[in-house]
Parts: C-alpha cells; sequence; structure tokens
C-alpha cells in the first residue's frame, strides 16, 4: 500500500506521477476531475480508468481528507469551521457570506512564525506547514457543504502563505487548472506580511491577486507590531509589491489594521498617504478585532472615518473592512483553532452558537464555482 496523498500532487506532479506508473499523462486529468469537480475518493468508483490501473493507484497512492469536527455560525452568517489534521493537529477557515459573493478564508499553516503582536495566530507560534491537500481539503468540504458555491478564496487564515510558499504555490496550481479545480485565479487572494524575496518568487511562479499586510507607515512602528519589518522595511516591501504581475485589470492590495494610539493618527494617515502615492493600489483599513489577550483597543468609529477621509484626501482608494464573525473569534486575526494563547482565552468565547454538523460528505456533484 502506497501513503502518497494524491492531492498533495500538482496537476504536473500528477501527470509524471502516473506517467511513472506507466499510462499516459492524460489520465492525471481523469483523476484531478473525480477528485475535486466530482468529490470522489476512491479508486474504485473512477471508472473511466481501467481496471487493472486502478489497483495500480489502490497500491501506490490513498485519498484521504481532513476531519472537520466543529462549525460556529456567527450572528452575522459568517462560519467558522475547526478541522482536525491526521497528526491530531488543528486548522481553521472561515467562510463569509456577503452580497454576490462567499468568500472562503483559508488558513495556510497550523499556528505562525511572525509574532505580530496584533496577532492570536503568532500568538500560537509555528506549529507546521499544511500540506497542499490540507489547504485544498478547507476547500472541499466547505464548498461540498455550503448553501451556494464559494466565489472567492482568501488566503487570510492561520499561517504566512509565503512561509509555506511551496505547497502554497501547489494548492494554487490545483485550485486554478481548468481540469482539476478550475477557480478564476482573479477570484483568489494570497495575503502576505512581507517576505519580500517569496513575493518575487510567487509572482514567478502563478497569476493571483497579492495583498499585502502594510499596517505602519514607517519602519519605527511596523518593526514594533511586525517583527518581519526589521528584516524586510517598508521600502523594499512596497517596491517589490509594485513589481508584482496581477491578472488582468486586479490590483494591488494594502492592508492596514487600525490599532488605537498606535498607528492611526492623522500624521500617520498623511505619512501612509505620502507613502503610497503614486503606487496602483487600493487600501483596505481593518478596525483591530479584540482577542484576550492581545494588548490592543480598536479605534472609534470617528476616528476610523477621519482616517479614511484623510486617505481619500491623497486621492487613494480605501475601504474600511466590516468585521465579519466577531462573536464567534472568526474575523481577521482572531484564529487560534483552540490552542492556548494566554489565560483570558476562555473569557472572550461567550455567546457562540455551535450547530450540530450536517455531513453532507464530499461524494456527489458539485458545481464548479470559477469556471463562469
Ligand atoms: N499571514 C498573512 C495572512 C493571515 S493574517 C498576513 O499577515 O497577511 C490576515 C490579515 O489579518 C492580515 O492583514 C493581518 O494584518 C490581519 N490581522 C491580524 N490580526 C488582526 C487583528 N487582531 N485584527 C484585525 N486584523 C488582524
Ligand atoms: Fe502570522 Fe499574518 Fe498573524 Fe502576522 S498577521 S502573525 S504573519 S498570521
Amino acid at each position: 500500500m502506497g501513503n502518497i496523498n494524491i492531492k498533495d500532487l500538482s496537476p504536473v506532479e500528477l501527470e509524471e506521477f502516473v506517467s511513472n506508473l506507466g499510462e499516459k499523462p492524460y489520465r492525471a486529468r481523469q483523476i484531478g476531475k473525480w477528485i475535486f469537480k466530482k468529490g470522489i475518493n476512491s479508486f474504485d468508483d473512477m471508472t473511466d480508468l481501467s481496471k487493472s490501473f486502478r489497483e495500480v493507484l489502490k497500491d501506490s497512492a490513498l485519498i484521504p481528507s481532513i476531519k472537520l469536527i466543529q462549525e460556529q455560525i456567527s450572528r452575522d452568517g459568517t462560519r467558522k469551521y475547526l478541522f482536525e489534521l491526521s497528526d491530531n493537529n488543528r486548522i481553521e477557515s472561515v467562510l463569509i457570506p456577503e452580497s454576490g459573493r462567499f468568500t472562503l478564508c483559508v488558513s495556510s499553516q497550523v499556528g505562525c512564525a511572525l509574532g505580530c503582536t496584533f496577532c492570536l495566530t503568532g500568538r500560537v507560534g509555528r506549529i507546521r506547514n499544511l500540506k497542499s491537500s490540507e489547504i485544498l481539503d478547507q476547500f472541499l468540504l466547505v464548498n461540498g457543504r455550503a448553501s451556494r458555491p464559494v466565489t472567492n478564496i482568501v488566503f487570510m487564515g492561520m499561517g504566512e502563505p509565503l512561509d509555506n510558499l511551496d505547497n502554497t504555490v501547489r494548492a494554487l496550481k490545483t485550485l486554478t487548472h481548468p481540469d482539476f479545480i478550475g477557480f478564476s485565479p482573479k477570484k483568489i487572494t494570497v495575503s502576505t506580511s512581507g517576505l519580500v524575496p517569496k513575493i518575487k518568487e510567487l509572482g514567478e511562479r502563478i497569476s493571483v491577486n497579492l495583498s499585502v499586510s502594510l499596517n505602519a507607515p514607517r519602519d519605527e512602528v511596523r518593526d514594533e507590531i511586525m517583527p518581519i519589518n526589521r528584516k524586510y522595511p517598508i521600502k523594499e516591501l512596497v517596491e517589490e509589491s509594485k513589481r508584482f504581475p496581477f491578472p488582468n485589470r486586479k490590483v494591488l492590495t494594502f492592508e492596514y489594521v487600525l490599532l488605537s494610539g498606535v498607528n492611526d493618527s492623522d500624521e500617520d494617515a498623511r505619512e501612509l498617504g505620502e507613502l503610497l502615492k503614486g503606487v496602483n493600489c487600493k487600501v483596505n483599513l481593518i478596525p483591530f478585532n479584540e482577542a484576550s489577550p492581545l494588548p490592543y483597543k480598536p479605534p472609534s468609529d470617528t476616528r476610523v472615518l477621519q482616517f479614511q477621509g484623510i486617505l481619500i484626501g491623497y486621492g487613494h482608494n480605501v475601504r474600511i473592512r466590516k468585521n465579519r464573525g466577531r462573536d464567534i473569534l472568526g474575523a481577521c486575526g482572531q484564529l487560534a483553532a483552540a490552542y492556548p494563547v494566554g489565560q483570558n482565552l476562555k473569557n472572550s468565547r461567550k455567546n457562540v452558537d455551535i450547530e450540530p454538523l450536517r455531513h453532507k460528505g464530499t461524494n456527489g456533484e458539485y458545481e464548479n464555482p470559477g469556471a463562469k
């Protein structure tokens, strides 16, 4: 019995794999269709493959899946999913319904090594990278049970996707390949805290949207709240981000978490306005999502609007991100998958609605969401 998880292979790697088993490369696309478009997880059911090839596949590969163990529903309709991995580690994904969109936020690592001071995942620390299959399974399991197809995927869950670049790219290749999942690259966004050389490498390997978590207009502040800035300072980060090859008609997004008294003054807004002058980009302001024991407060609504107004005065396209799923710790920066992050965590977990699981399973055909 082989132990390769077939979902860990990118479409090209799967072609090589079937070639090594003595079959034509196009067999990879047939297998891809069964697994990713039809939700089949047994080689026996792949009826357009010869019986003997199915036996060979069964001896050399497996199609396991991560396990959904909890679904929580926020008062605003956002859903948070807790998954258990084969080594008992846990990760979370978040599904956010918006008018016309159904956005899935996936995790790329268990925990995160980068230690941003405002982020609960950073408090967990780095536990391990996710495999490509574990990234894809989040999509497959949520999309398979959602009331309508997922329309957008953002890599903004637990972890830093560019700190797990190979598996992130593998998952992206499978997500976007027309014969595999076929999701439009324009509807996928990778969010990074700014691993500058990896931004370049991502752009060389695949075309998707990029969102950069800037969070401060100058190094002095960014060094404090995002330690990665000491290695890759703001100027280098903005320059590299500007060069990123976007899908047609798509532009760079900068995320800016507003922390009261830290990076939310009029002067901060003006510096940010200056910094981004001439950069073709959008800015998303995210008022800080509280989660014990993180030591910050969100600014008042008026402060947020004032900050936005100043940036608009510089001609920038600025939105304020609605904080969805805060009551179930499902908003940006609140994902910890029940790992210990400090003594007070339990207190912030009140008012949580837990829906009994409704396992639809992954069998049965479902729509290919990104194809149109
Ligand atoms: N590691 C990647 C992606 C995951 S974090 C990154 O840092 O970009 C996704 C987003 O959540 C980032 O923009 C991050 O700045 C933001 N974020 C983290 N903690 C937050 C918090 N407590 N409140 C609001 N946004 C937060
Ligand atoms: Fe990691 Fe992103 Fe959280 Fe920073 S904000 S600790 S990079 S997940």
